[in-house]
């Protein structure tokens, strides 16, 4: 990538490219060409395991390149709106125009504000754009409610990515311009194309190997998931009733053991990498998690690799799991119970008996562990006094194990898609109230919670429909990160977010 003044720049490493494992393939020769955009900065998006899937996917074709960019710091969004510096591709310091696909991830809806400000640096209109420019993409998390951006976008995907990209590159292969990729793209189950798909259902893939980056790019600075990311299953064998994420991974597809063993044994070998994450939706619950972590504990020991395992669901077979990588550094333990009302439990679908649980956490402490954290919900639908006193008294008992217990308590969020879908939010008051009585309740206990207007925001991009992406048009380039700025937006145009 060609900046002028590169050291001027926070980070300055983050737009060199050139990393180990990036791949430059020859420009002229290939024949369609794929710019995977990132509206996280480098240090946070440098490491998703989706973008580097598909990376890998569509560098394996002979006839197809692709290439990154990722959404600049602050500094350098000024340069590129002033004209001083460009937005270019990390590979081959190409301009997003030369491409013919551009392939943008919206990892959460939070990131819709961000996307008219990207499509600026890109030097690209946010609609109506003619035949010269590529086609462009969505795909992730995000576009589980699309309608607020459906205009910004030729197309989306929606699902799993692996197998509707070989697709999406077969018809681009064979397309005289964007006029007619669009139409052709439209066919291919999985892809909505605004104005020609009637609907679009979701799509799934099975976890084959072939998909697998086993050498992936490393970043060249420290980002935010600074180890390797090895993804066990995908979806979640569990229901609960509030839970968007299993809705959109569904459904359940679990990696075989043996091919776990070989992925993570090869990738750590090609990249050195010192930590290890085994990831999923609820990675205890692969049927055979601990006959992977066992066979490839003597290499992590030998090696001085840590390993940690997210999502730990507050059960027996979580606590097996953290047993057996004790020596391993795990540092922290999270569990999210989400409520110990028996009652909520009931409402919500998640089930977390608390003697079990204290009984779990006192053999955690005797372990040798000294901190946990645990996290609830506040504001889930019908909660009453009562359901908060379960709360208090539970986090009150587990306190007496002698372990440190760190709390997040999160504002419950309607998500699109679920039974609680069109649930009322919480009152803010009423929240503010119950925040206060925690606080009081729990001296001593390091509680925090995400801020009511993240929340508040959430809920509403979580509603949003085209009202939304007519606001979203509206904004600067350069736009502020403050949930409080973005819901003053939202209430000024008559959106708000209960
Ligand atoms: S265990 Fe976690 S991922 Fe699975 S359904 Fe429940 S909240 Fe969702």
């Amino acid at each position: 990538m060609e900046i002028k003044n590169l050291l001027a720049y926070e980070r300055p490493a983050q737009y060199a490219g050139g990393e180990m494992f990036s791949v430059k393939k020859p420009w002229k020769e290939t024949r369609i060409k794929v710019l995977l955009v990132s509206p996280a900065v480098y240090q946070m998006g440098a490491s998703s395991l989706g973008l580097g899937i598909l990376y890998h996917i569509i560098n394996s074709r002979p006839d197809s390149l692709c290439e990154r960019a990722f959404m600049p710091e602050p500094d350098m969004r000024e340069a590129i709106l002033s004209g001083k510096e460009k937005f270019l591709s990390l590979e081959s310091g190409r301009s997003p125009r030369d491409f013919d696909l551009i392939g943008i991830t919206l990892p959460a809806k939070g990131c819709f504000f961000d996307i008219p400000g990207l499509f600026a640096l890109m030097g690209i209109p946010v609609s109506g754009r003619d035949e010269s420019y590529p086609v462009i993409t969505a795909g992730g998390p995000g576009v589980s409610n699309f309608v607020p951006v459906e205009g910004f976008f030729d197309a989306f995907i929606v699902g799993d990515g692996e197998e509707v990209i070989g697709k999406m590159l077969d018809e681009a292969l064979s397309s005289s311009g964007r006029g007619s990729l669009k139409r052709a793209l439209a066919d291919i189950e999985g892809v909505y194309v605004g104005g020609i798909s009637g609907s679009v259902k979701k799509v799934f893939c099975q976890l084959k190997n072939d998909y697998y980056p086993l050498k992936p790019v490393i970043p060249n600075i420290r980002t935010l998931q600074d180890r390797l990311d090895i993804e066990v299953m995908r979806g979640c064998p569990n229901n609960c009733r509030f839970c968007e994420a299993k809705r959109f991974y569904s459904p359940l597809r679990v990696r075989p053991a043996e091919d776990l063993e070989k992925i993570i044994i090869s990738s750590l070998e090609n990249t050195g990498w010192k930590g290890l994450s085994l990831s999923s939706l609820s990675t205890p619950q692969h049927p055979r998690i601990g006959e992977v972590v066992d066979s490839v504990i003597p290499l992590l020991r030998k090696k001085g690799i840590s390993l940690q395992i997210p999502s730990l669901r507050p059960e027996r077979k979580s606590l097996e799991c953290v047993m057996k990588i004790l020596p391993l550094n795990q540092v922290n333990l999270t569990f999210a119970p989400e409520t110990f009302s028996p009652r909520m439990q009931e409402i919500i679908g998640k089930t977390t008996p608390l003697d079990e649980f204290e009984k779990m956490m006192a053999e955690i402490k005797s372990a040798g562990f000294r901190d946990v954290k645990i996290y609830l919900m506040l504001g889930l639908p019908g909660e009453s006094d009562a359901d908060m006193d379960e709360n208090i008294k539970a986090v009150k008992r587990i306190r007496k194990t002698g372990l440190k217990v760190t709390l997040t308590l999160s504002p419950f969020v309607p998500a699109a898609h679920t039974p609680f879908e069109r649930v009322t939010l919480w009152d803010r008051g009423e929240m503010e109230e119950k925040l206060k009585r925690f606080k009081m309740e729990l001296r001593g206990v390091d509680l925090r919670h995400p801020s009511l207007e993240d929340a508040l925001l959430e809920s509403a991009l979580a509603r949003g429909d085209a009202r939304l992406g007519a606001i979203l048009l509206d904004l600067p380039a350069v736009f502020t990160d403050s949930s409080a700025d973005k819901i003053r937006i939202l209430d000024e145009a008559g959106l708000d977010s209960v």
